[in-house]
């Protein structure tokens, strides 16, 4: 492996700060979706428009909730993979990730590489074929 101890310790540090602060937002955001759910209830007299507004706030809730969870995992399969000594190896390839894209994106766990070429293959799925 190429990097030295130091570079992963440094990287190790970003992502336990950043698991961190995700399990507070989600637990903030799983609080706040209770009290959601109460206004729900206490509204449901309310009239249409306000009732698709509260239903908007929960879909952004969610999705931002889901995006949290995600990232969540991304940091735990991250911090997994520097315990294993995998960690800044291409998932796809094999070849090892440069320490500049770690550093921006210490979850990565494609070189940029293969990520495109995942990103242009997800985008290709997307359309319909008649
Ligand atoms: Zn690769």
């Amino acid at each position: 492996m190429a990097y030295t101890e130091q570079q992963i310790e440094e990287l190790r540090g970003h992502l336990e700060r950043r698991r961190t602060q995700l399990v507070d937002e989600i637990r903030g955001e799983l609080a706040r979706s209770d009290e959601q759910r109460y206004i729900d209830l206490a509204g449901q007299v309310a009239d249409a428009g306000d009732a698709s507004v509260a239903d908007l706030l929960v879909d952004i809730d969610h999705a931002m909730s889901v995006r949290d969870i995600r990232e969540l995992r991304e940091v735990e399969a991250a911090l997994e993979r520097i315990a294993q000594g995998e960690y800044g190896q291409c998932d796809s390839c094999g070849m090892e990730i440069g320490f500049a894209r770690l550093k921006a994106y210490p979850t990565a766990a494609r070189c940029i590489a293969c990520q495109t070429k995942l990103e242009r293959g997800h985008a290709g799925t997307g359309t319909p074929s008649l």
